[in-house]
């Protein structure tokens, strides 16, 4: 795989407006640092461990996402480091993520996750679940809230793809249009991987997660 053809030809593809995240969750630091020198700065990975060791020994100016299940005892150790949580998919977790922020005097960026995909081993929350949270929201004060993540089913149909990222964009107009508090902004939509990206874009997202089109298949 040549990392920097790969990222070169994906940012092509992608509109302006269009963040990419390049997902480096299981690759060693050299393959990092071809993404760093091709000019790529955020990078995701789903490990709190593995994103504060690969923070401790790569440049500084890289801008850290966390994109999976986070467990609330391990938010301690990425608040200080981290530029966006996209999978805050419980309450708890949020007030987790304000507790931490609080203790360091650090605003913390999170996407709420939701719950599209028919399959039931993806994480995240209801449309229900989702509306209690923003109802919460307003009290935690070193969250700021500032858009939705989702993850589509993992299927060769094109079309459930779509629909289900149809559903999310749905969600995310639905909840712009509500009175929000301060810290509860709609301005990212992150959805999209390696598989569905390019729907996903056609579907309104703002932000795309792309691992092994750019790596090559994990491990
Ligand atoms: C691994 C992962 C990705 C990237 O998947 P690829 O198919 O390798 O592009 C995106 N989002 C999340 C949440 C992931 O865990």
């Amino acid at each position: 795989m040549n990392i920097k053809n790969n990222i070169t030809n994906i940012r092509l593809t992608l509109p302006d407006d269009v963040e990419l995240v390049v997902v480096s969750k299981t690759q060693p630091n050299d393959k990092l640092l071809e993404a760093y020198h091709a000019g790529q700065r955020v990078f995701g990975e789903n490990k709190a461990q593995e994103l504060v060791s690969k923070h401790e020994v790569l440049p500084k100016d890289i801008q850290w996402h966390m994109i999976g299940h986070l467990q609330t005892n391990k938010v301690k150790y990425i608040a200080p480091i981290v530029t966006l949580i996209h999978s805050i998919d419980s309450y708890k977790l949020l007030k987790e993520v304000d507790k931490q922020g609080k203790k360091i005097g650090r605003q913390l960026h999170c996407l709420l996750q939701l719950h599209i995909a028919t399959e039931e081993t993806k994480f995240g929350l209801s449309e229900a679940e989702l509306m209690e949270i923003l109802e919460g929201a307003e009290n935690l004060h070193y969250v700021a809230i500032e858009g939705l993540m989702g993850m589509a089913t993992f299927t060769d149909n094109q079309a459930h793809v779509r629909k289900e990222f149809a559903s999310l964009k749905k969600i995310f107009e639905k909840v712009k249009a509500m009175k929000l508090p301060n810290n509860v902004q709609m301005k990212e939509l992150s959805m999209g991987m390696s598989s569905d990206y390019q729907i996903a874009i056609e579907e309104g997202s703002t932000m795309v997660r792309i691992g092994s089109s750019i790596f090559g298949e994990r491990q």
